[in-house]
């Protein structure tokens, strides 16, 4: 054996005893061992212990919109810690990258988003939104509002406001005990919201939260007048509406936010991934410059919610040069070109193969929905897309795939930086996989 070798089988040996994995089945890890050992990253591509190299076609967690392995982070990274690693901003401390960041984040941000809360990633982002919005209507003397709407199909992490706001049913269902003051509407149905409010009494509402395109669901793209009209009931009612940006922000879908796509400005927003591209870990939450001139004349005593790592100073510091790759190199714009192409890429899978039903894309966030009959919109006994996934892998393309309420979807979000001919490469080894899978199952 070589010595690369049993390193490997030391590493998987280990894995399996010490690492209970996040979001992973943990039968299969205990069995085979982790399906990947990373060793490194370049562009698009991530490469394993064993040498094999993979397009990642979700950036890994739809976060590494700049794509692996640039120097220039790792410099300002290094620069950072040396001069000044760390530093509260607590009582009033604060730092440099964390004010320069937030000055930029207002600069950028859809509406009239002005003040930035940071947090350490998008679960600590959502909670903190919730308990700014409850607290915003203690000091507005509204304190029975606290209830918090979200959509069915929502995404929003594994904190515990967070799961409790999540519209996939199986996320709630992991734990026996969830945040009360949680309702969810039909996540295509302005009217659903609507009838939510009106049944449970709007002067108990407290916030709608939602995400431009819902990801990790399943990838729902909602029409121009769903937000329109989103927009027009929560004014209708006096509800904040909160916009998660965790997945969508930052060029993903061809604008710099989702909701830019929708000409509609939230009173709150969430992000966190590409907000760094996942080089540290770095999420915020931004407020209107109304709700933050209300916090400033109502509050009366300290805002008693804080992280020991917001306002990080590495990753802010990192998080502002990711942003000036982002504008230098255009990559919105190549998110939004690269969107049609991937888009066209589906299409043309689509007239090959009869398993393929839906096919959508909104910049660099795109989905392939596997139907057995699209006429009547009927499934597969058996999904195809986790078997898409595999086959996928073995021909070196990661992908994903959402079951959750009987879906059977691949969902795609490569890096912004991707070329034409790697998405034409991306599209051949898809083509292989799902031949593959067809053949299989006939
Ligand atoms: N919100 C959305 C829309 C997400 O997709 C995610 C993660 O995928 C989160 C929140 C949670 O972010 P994190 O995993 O950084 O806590």
């Amino acid at each position: 054996m070589s010595q690369q070798t049993s390193k490997i089988e030391e590493l998987r040996e280990l894995d399996k005893k010490h690492y209970l994995h996040p979001t992973s089945p943990i039968g299969a890890q205990q069995e085979h061992g982790p399906a990947f050992i990373f060793t490194k990253g370049e562009g698009i591509y991530l490469t394993d212990m064993s040498g094999q190299k993979v397009i990642d076609g979700m950036s890994s967690l739809w976060n590494v919109n700049i794509g692996h392995g640039r120097n220039e982070i790792s410099e300002v990274a290094s620069k950072q810690m040396s001069t000044l690693a760390f530093s509260s901003s607590f009582a009033t401390f604060s730092n440099e990258p964390a004010i320069r960041l937030s000055a930029k984040l207002a600069e950028i941000a859809p509406g009239d988003l002005t003040a930035t809360f940071f947090t350490s990633g998008g679960s600590e982002s959502n909670d903190t939104a919730y308990k700014l919005a409850r607290h915003y209507w203690i000091l507005k003397g509204e304190p029975k509002r606290k209830k918090i709407i979200s959509r069915t199909h929502s995404y929003h992490g594994v904190a515990m406001g967070a799961t409790s706001a999540t519209g996939i049913q199986a996320f709630r269902d992991f734990t026996n005990s969830l945040a009360p003051d949680f309702h969810y509407a039909d996540h295509m149905s302005p009217e659903s919201l609507r009838q939510v409010i009106e049944s449970e009494g709007p002067e108990t509402v407290a916030a709608f939260i939602s995400e431009p395109v819902q990801g990790a669901g399943g990838l729902h793209i909602a029409t121009k007048e769903y937000f329109k009209a989103v927009r027009e009931i929560c004014d209708e009612y006096g509800i904040l509406f909160i916009t998660d940006e965790v997945i969508t922000g930052f060029g993903r879908t061809g604008t710099y936010f989702g909701m830019d796509h929708y000409d509609v400005a939230p009173d709150m927003m969430c992000f966190a991934k590409g907000v760094t591209s996942g080089y540290a870990q770095l999420g915020g939450v931004m407020i209107s410059s109304r709700m933050h001139e209300d916090f400033t004349k109502l509050s009366t005593g300290t805002l008693l919610h804080g992280y020991t790592y917001s306002g990080h100073p590495v990753a802010c510091a990192v998080a502002l040069r990711n942003l000036e790759i982002i504008e230098r190199e255009n990559l919105i714009a190549n998110s939004s070109q690269m969107g049609e192409e991937l888009l066209n890429g589906f299409i043309n899978l689509q007239a090959s193969f009869e398993s393929i039903g839906d096919v959508r894309a909104l910049g660099l966030m795109g989905a392939i929905e596997f139907m057995k009959d699209k006429e009547k919109e009927e499934r597969f006994p058996q999904p195809l897309a986790p078997m898409v996934v595999t086959e996928a892998a073995k021909r070196g393309l990661i992908l994903r795939s959402v079951v959750f309420n009987g879906q059977d979807t691949l969902v795609f979000s490569p890096p912004l930086i991707i070329t034409k001919e790697q998405i034409n490469d991306m599209m051949s080894i898809l083509h292989e996989a799902i031949k593959a899978v067809e053949t299989a199952i006939k």
